[in-house]
């Protein structure tokens, strides 16, 4: 771990550079918390919601043996989803040093009760900026993979056009041809629409605000400026910190300049409509606990929770090419 790269402090740092130093801080400062203070979260219908959304993904699109790549891949909260789905290898990247620690604890098993039940694949944790260094460089022995992950992190790429570029030149590097790239990202039409709808330049519920600064008062969003939109995000006891707007028509055909084709895009809100219709999807919600199983003693998330969820969309894309015969 620690391939070089980490985000020290140093001089002279680019503003987007600061910025992502600033969100690479707020992960890192995140503890692990305790399965107890998990439960009494505020919003924690809507993390067993997303660690559903999550697994119906890799369960779709992963196959036993693949070699994975989670860019963003935080504090491992998806080592086991991957374990679920027998994948071969594992290689986790992350700016946040912090995450990157809790991250190698959970692979090797922080209790004698975890250490005795290893996962089955070998693992490889990175701690660099996924969206400026050149992957391949690191991971030049471990490529292709066949299927990359990025959950809840691609939009802190679109801060410049030159880290956009990077994580997609990153994924499109190392997948192989036909490989699979899924992800989950904020949804910037449900964003843009909801700051439109509202007085100021903020609005959220209970358990979310969003904020824009003034530079944004007119609320218009020239698609010739795509990149560096910027806001800040608030999720209860979970985000803080600021986030860059993804235009979804433009990340696309980004995306196709790296050779990504798109096969799926859905809001949260369809994608669970869909998805919660197959048997051993509404099995592993019932079993997550997300929705609740209609029982009257049974919490479910709440409006505020489903109001965060539509601020989300899942995505996957292919790399064009056809697959290398067996
Ligand atoms: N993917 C994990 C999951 O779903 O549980 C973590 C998601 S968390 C909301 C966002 C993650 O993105 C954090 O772990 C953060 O450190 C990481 N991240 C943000 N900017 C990054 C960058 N430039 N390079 C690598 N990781 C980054």
């Amino acid at each position: 771990y620690g391939a070089g790269g980490g985000y020290g402090a140093q001089q002279g740092y680019s503003e987007e550079r600061s910025s992502a130093r600033r969100v690479a801080d707020h992960y890192s400062a995140r503890s692990n918390q305790t399965l107890e203070e998990r439960e009494n979260s505020p919003i924690i219908h809507l993390k067993k919601l997303n660690n559903w959304i999550k697994s119906v993904l890799i369960q779709l699109y992963a196959r036993p043996g693949d070699c994975v790549l989670d860019l963003a891949c935080g504090k491992g909260g998806d080592l086991i989803k991957w374990d679920k789905a027998k994948v071969g290898y594992y290689v986790g990247v992350d700016i946040a040093q912090g995450s990157i620690k809790d991250c190698m604890t959970r692979y090797n098993g922080d209790t004698d009760q975890q250490r005795r039940k290893k996962f089955s694949f070998p693992a490889r944790l990175i701690c660099t900026d996924c969206y400026e260094a050149r992957l391949d460089e690191y991971l030049y022995e471990d490529a292709p993979f066949d299927i990359c992950s990025c959950q809840f992190a691609l939009h802190y790429s679109w801060s410049t056009e030159a880290r956009a570029r990077q994580a997609l030149a990153n994924v499109s590097a190392l997948l192989r041809p036909g490989g699979i790239f899924i992800g989950t990202m904020p949804d910037a039409n449900v964003i843009i629409k909801r700051l439109r709808e509202s007085e100021g330049l903020e609005f959220g519920n209970s358990v979310y605000w969003i904020s824009f600064g003034e530079e944004y008062a007119e609320k218009k969003f020239p698609a010739s400026r795509p990149f560096g939109i910027n806001y800040k995000f608030h999720l209860e006891d979970a985000v803080d910190c600021p986030e860059w707007v993804v235009p979804f028509h433009l990340f696309k055909l980004l995306a196709e300049e790296y050779d990504l084709e798109l096969v799926l895009m859905k809001n949260f809100h369809e994608f669970v409509h869909e998805y919660l219709q197959k048997p051993e999807f509404t099995e592993l919600m019932r079993r997550l606990g997300a929705l609740g199983d209609g029982r009257q003693d049974q919490s479910t998330l709440s409006q505020d929770e489903w109001e965060v969820s539509y601020l989300y969309l899942a995505f996957v894309l292919r790399k064009r090419g056809q697959p290398p015969t067996q």
